[in-house]
């Protein structure tokens, strides 16, 4: 497989006035070009900060202390880290599209749909003005499943369901063809039936744009369904990467172990990541060694002192863990 995203030791610290909140430290993961990769952990776990660190996407406090994340463009290999704000600025949204969770924080509501579509094409030069960019909006909210696109492209957000909003939202991301669609949490806002739908629906798109697909989630159905390759977080480090089938199968990792077990039958639809006895750490002063040695069955000496490094297994199967 040939990586699209090569993201080496990325750490991203938030300056509080409570102290230094080590979000996340030295991730380490490939995407491939084509695969829907999902990224999945509890909230908290830093899988979110992970996806917007991609692009330089951090507000203070917040602040990316270190690593790489390689893109492979059609120019060539870059660092995304290296570039200016204007540089990134370039990609984000265009070659790299961010879908959000939250429809209302993704949609301006003095705008109209069509406008707010034309307006992310206009500012990376794929259209000559805002006119042509409202006639390209309703194929748009055609191919995201919007019915009666001619008439809805003139429709405000309030005026939206909110499934019809997350498609915009949808629409929005795919807007420029991107290449790699980052989507964090797509359907958590949204009731089941919709959520279904709108999982489809990016299925589909990543098929007819061939986009690989960067999955945020908190929720193991999600992910049996949707994703190629999986890698669990925990408090702000990776603990395990491989396929779905691997991960599901023949989890490693004491945390993914318990993950699963707390979802009996991980193709049902699960709301929530529980039951692991134990609370998530503080990331001010995160335990020492493993960061899951205090919540883990297992533990040993060895957990306490040493960060485990992520070590291949098997063919494509990773885990950071001291039993292996
Ligand atoms: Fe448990 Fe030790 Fe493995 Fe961490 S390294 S998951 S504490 S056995
Ligand atoms: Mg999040």
């Amino acid at each position: 497989p040939e990586p699209i995203l090569q993201v080496r030791d990325l750490t991203v610290h938030f300056y509080t006035y409570a102290g230094i909140v080590k979000a996340i430290e030295k991730v380490s993961f490939d995407v491939y070009k084509g695969e829907t990769f999902a990224l999945v952990g509890e909230t908290g776990c830093g899988k979110s900060v992970t996806s917007r660190a991609l692009t330089q996407l951090i507000e203070s406090p917040g602040r990316i202390v270190g690593g790489k994340v390689i893109y492979y463009s059609e120019k060539g290999p870059v660092d995304l880290l290296q570039l200016s704000e204007e540089e990134i600025r370039e990609i984000r949204g265009n070659e790299i599209a961010y879908i959000f969770q939250d429809p209302h924080a993704s949609l301006d509501p003095l705008y109209n749909v069509g406008y707010q579509i034309a307006e992310g094409m206009e500012v990376h030069g794929r259209i000559k003005n805002i006119k042509e960019g409202v006639k390209k909006a309703v194929d748009i909210l055609r191919s995201v499943l919007i019915p009666d696109p001619e008439k809805r492209v003139h429709n405000y957000p309030h005026e939206l369901s909110g499934g019809m909003k997350q498609r915009v939202v949808i629409g929005t991301g795919i807007a420029n063809n991107p290449k790699v669609l980052i989507a964090d949490e797509p359907t958590t806002a949204l009731d089941v039936t919709v959520q279904a739908q709108i999982l489809d629906l990016i299925n589909e798109l990543k098929a007819k744009y061939h986009a690989t697909v960067i999955l945020i989630t908190h929720n193991l159905g999600v992910v049996a369904e949707t994703a190629d390759r999986v890698a669990v977080m925990y408090a702000g480090k990776i603990v395990e990467i491989g396929s779905v089938k691997q991960i599901f199968k023949n989890p490693l990792h004491p945390y993914t172990k318990g993950l699963l077990n707390a979802v009996p039958n991980p193709m049902t639809k699960i709301e929530r990541l529980e039951a692991i006895p134990g609370t998530v750490p503080n990331l001010i002063t995160p335990p020492g060694g493993c960061r899951f040695h205090p919540r883990c069955p297992y533990a040993m000496e060895v957990c306490k002192q040493k960060i485990p490094e992520l070590v291949e297994i098997e063919d494509g199967h990773f885990v950071a863990c001291h039993l292996y």
